[in-house]
């Protein structure tokens, strides 16, 4: 039913330019209480820990959404999703890559990954940056890319339709964070001859320098906005800091602030500043070259915040009020910050409650940049321009990830879950349950409301065998039959209260 060929939207662009330029933060790991703006109903304890003026500043001047997705819960599937404007279903892209034809999914007893797209994304269907390539856009990357495994063509961004690749490649986290170490892992500094995939590659004039590599790239990816308006092409800049991705290390520059907390959540701390400060910096560079008014800026992250592992404090509980966090099918794993500045189009200091997800993004800026996309690349993705205006409709977007993740924590199984207007169905392909969730009642998803709510779950299980049939999606495979798992029936209890209709 989400699915759909894009109309084209081409009337009606209330940005003064034509073409206006297209500018997407899309933070790593980044999660949804990783933040001073508030995305829950109140601010909460981690609103206060955490310092993003800048972050603030774009929320003020443009809207954000409390119920935003990204499109899974690890690294590579959301990045592709926003590239295609399809799911991680449909584009069999449903976990995290690395070395060319070797899956990455963890062992599990009791299953093992169908034979989904190892490679991740590969030329050779419709991807965003292209598209605005062709209607005279340049197109630019800085930062993390984790498209495509090493030695493939997916690797590099410009194989993907960037004009400019800044510091992208293969590998989803960099050696070192800091450029004394030349961004590279503890391995290869001990003899900088040596490499390694996590080195951080085109960064070399910052080598040996007091700098951290999220303002490297923030440098980099300004001087490449200050040259597209001098040459006066419109831009769209993907800009995609490596942060806050492990190896959590400490930008010094912004210590003194999270003096007290646990060394390991002050070193977060610190990252969240640097891509803030970056983000900052993002956005004085578009005053300063006046084109604010002809710039849309999208800021959202690739996944929930990691929670499971390397973090200091209690394990689970960093984005709460939400669940668990980076890998999981709960909210912690794919609720993250969004937020749109489009100028007349985005109401400023708005609050939506739509849900949106990354893959939206796609026919949002095709549309915005009036620029068609191949009558028969069938999509996910919705304009979220309508939500923008005020115009809600419900919608179900699926989350599907058949794999089994490095850590483990709460809802950190192979799954598939949809979210449909509040409530979530979570399927577990494991042990094969489902649980159902209130997300308006209940955001934290602490009472499982699948025996009280029958006919809801039979609803929600048609639900969602439809959007799994639609989407094309794999299941996981159970080891002992060799076929994908079923979706089992629902068995009513004879007892029903009744009470939550
Ligand atoms: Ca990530």
């Amino acid at each position: 039913m989400l699915s759909a060929v894009i109309l084209l939207t081409t009337l009606f662009l209330n940005t003064s330019a034509e073409q206006p330029n297209v500018v997407i933060v899309l933070v790593d790991d980044l999660g949804w209480q990783d933040t001073s703006v508030p995305f829950h109903d109140e601010r909460t304890p981690f609103n206060d820990r955490y310092h993003t003026p800048n972050m603030e500043r774009l929320a003020r001047e443009g809207a954000l959404f409390t119920d935003g997705y990204a499109s899974a819960p690890v690294c590579t599937p959301t990045r592709a999703s926003l590239l295609t404007g399809r799911s991680p279903a449909r584009n069999r892209i449903t976990y995290w890559t690395f070395d060319r034809n070797t899956d990455t999914t963890r062992q599990n007893p009791v299953l093992e990954a169908p034979a989904w797209n190892v490679n991740g994304l590969q030329p050779g269907v419709p991807l965003l940056p292209e598209l605005l390539r062709s209607e005279g856009y340049r197109t630019i990357h800085a930062g993390k890319a984790h498209w495509g495994a090493h030695d493939t063509a997916g690797s590099d961004p410009r194989a993907l339709g960037f004009d400019v690749n800044i510091a992208g490649h293969a590998s989803g986290a960099p050696g070192s964070y800091l450029g004394t170490h030349r961004f590279m892992n503890s391995k290869s500094r001990e003899d900088f001859s040596r490499t390694s995939k996590w080195d951080v590659p085109g960064l070399e004039p910052f080598h040996d320098r007091e700098i951290y590599l999220t303002e490297a790239l923030q440098q980099r990816a300004v001087e490449a906005i200050d040259r597209a308006c001098s040459d006066d092409v419109p831009f769209f800049l993907h800009f995609a800091p490596y942060a806050v991705h492990t190896p959590i290390m400490a930008n010094v520059r912004h210590l003194d602030r999270y003096d007290g907390l646990h060394p390991r959540e002050a070193a977060y701390a610190t990252m969240i500043e640097s891509v803030d400060v970056a983000l900052g910096g993002i956005l004085d560079a578009l005053d300063r070259n006046e084109i604010t008014k002809d710039t849309i800026v999208f800021f959202t992250s690739d996944n929930g915040g990691l929670s499971a592992h390397a973090r200091g404090g209690t394990a689970h509980r960093h984005n709460a009020p939400l669940r668990s966090g980076k890998g999981s099918a709960y909210e912690g794993g794919v609720r993250v910050p969004w937020i749109v500045r489009w100028p007349g189009v985005a109401e400023p200091g708005a609050r939506h409650e739509d849900v949106v997800v990354t893959q939206d993004l796609f026919p949002t800026i095709l549309s915005a940049a009036s620029v068609e996309s191949p009558r028969h690349h069938f999509i996910d993705g919705v304009d979220i321009r309508p939500m923008l205006k005020g115009d809600s409709s419900e919608r179900t977007v699926l989350f599907h990830q058949p794999h089994t993740w490095g850590a483990s924590g709460p809802g950190i199984e192979p799954f598939s879950a949809i979210r449909s207007g509040s409530w979530k169905l979570i399927f577990f392909h494991g042990d094969l349950r489902f649980e159902l969730y209130d997300l308006d009642s209940d955001p934290g998803e602490t009472t499982d409301l699948a025996s009280r709510e029958p006919e809801r779950l039979e609803r929600m299980r048609a639900r969602l065998q439809q959007e799994l049939r639609s989407q094309q999606a794999q299941l996981s495979i159970d080891r002992s039959s060799g076929l994908p798992v079923v979706l089992p029936a629902i068995i009513r209890s004879e007892t029903h209260s009744g009470d939550d209709s």
